[in-house]
């Protein structure tokens, strides 16, 4: 089968600033009518296979969501959008009709995000009433038949409010909707949770009632055993372009692939004024500034600059690869 293409837009915006967000703060910019077809255009003579996402943010932030999710449906070669278990809690909190659309679209669960009680979840968020939002949101959800998954992003800061959340999701489920599901993690550290490292959760700290739910807790190590496992490592770092492939374009056009946060040496080009054979060649050949230079550098000397050898913040190995890579590309533009 041809490799799918995943084009995933920026074509709205989120109403949140999220201190953690993997993709990294952005403005809000509507981009205008007719830009959908155009970037599906751009690529439709080099992929058989497309599936279009004008979200790539918060979905369903635009406001007429229903004509938009049969758009995007419409506009997929070959292909069809996926909804995930992923929804706007800002918009489940205030839409009436939201919940039933998610329904009629198929949606089983949807996960919402808690970084702790409710001054510290609005800080993080980046708004007053978060906190209530995504609590009224909950039972909204489960009103309307569809299942609420909590996770919690757990730092050394929060820990204590991580541990009360975990309390409330207890009730709630036993209360309401037993099938309710609740994960813990630290979170990547790319975009904006790179700023978060200082306060990243030391794995000897996480509670251990947490334990039975922190997602990946086996496979989690302290990152002096990273640094370690790495220094014995001669291998260059590989992002490869193979099978499928997922281009995050922000509301600038510029595209990116989808490895990390949107930042210059993952960018593969710009789809106004980039010619598509150019673009689609460097696609091909993964002629891109940081998959060039991942071969001139090898895991070892990534861990020996940029790690710390006496550091007991929690990383599961691959998103420890991807953040020393980072700070890598970031000292060393081409
Ligand atoms: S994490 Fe998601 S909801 Fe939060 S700012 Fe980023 S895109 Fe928006």
């Amino acid at each position: 089968m041809d490799p799918l293409l995943n084009l995933v837009v920026d074509m709205y915006g989120c109403p949140n600033r999220c201190l953690h967000c993997w993709l990294g703060h952005m403005p809000n910019k509507a981009l205008p009518d007719g830009t959908d077809s155009y970037i599906v255009d751009y690529f439709r003579p080099y992929f058989g296979r497309i599936a279009y996402y004008s979200w790539m943010r918060e979905p369903d932030f635009c406001n007429d969501y229903r004509e938009r999710w049969l758009r995007d449906i419409a506009l997929s070669v070959n292909a069809r959008p996926e909804r995930f278990e992923l929804a706007s809690f800002w918009r489940i909190a205030r839409d009436d009709g939201y919940v039933p659309f998610l329904k009629e679209a198929g949606v089983k669960k949807v996960q919402l995000t808690f970084f702790g009680l409710r001054e510290t979840q609005d800080r993080y968020v980046g708004r007053k009433g978060a906190f209530d939002e995504v609590i009224e949101a909950t039972h909204r959800l489960i009103d309307g038949g569809i299942i609420p998954r909590w996770q919690c992003f757990i730092n050394e800061e929060n820990i204590s409010e991580i541990e009360e959340v975990y309390a409330l999701y207890l009730k709630i489920k036993a209360e309401f909707c037993p099938d309710m599901e609740f994960f813990v993690h630290e979170g990547s550290c790319d975009g904006e949770n790179r700023k978060l490292y200082p306060i990243r959760i030391q794995k000897r700290h996480i509670p251990e009632n947490l334990i039975p739910v922190y997602l990946g807790y086996d496979g989690l190590l302290e990152e002096k055993d990273c640094v370690k496992q790495l220094l014995e490592c001669d291998h260059s770092p590989e992002y490869r372009l193979s099978g499928d492939i997922t281009l995050n374009i922000a509301g600038t056009l510029d595209a990116y692939l989808n490895f990390t946060h949107l930042s210059a040496p993952w960018q593969v080009g710009n789809l106004k004024t980039d010619d598509p054979r150019v673009f689609c060649r460097r696609l091909a050949e993964g002629d891109i500034p940081a998959l060039r230079r991942a071969k001139q550098v090898t895991w070892k000397r990534l861990a020996r600059d940029y790690g710390a050898q006496d550091s007991e913040r929690a990383f599961s190995l691959d998103d420890y690869k991807i953040f020393l890579f980072n700070r890598f590309l970031n000292n060393n533009e081409e």
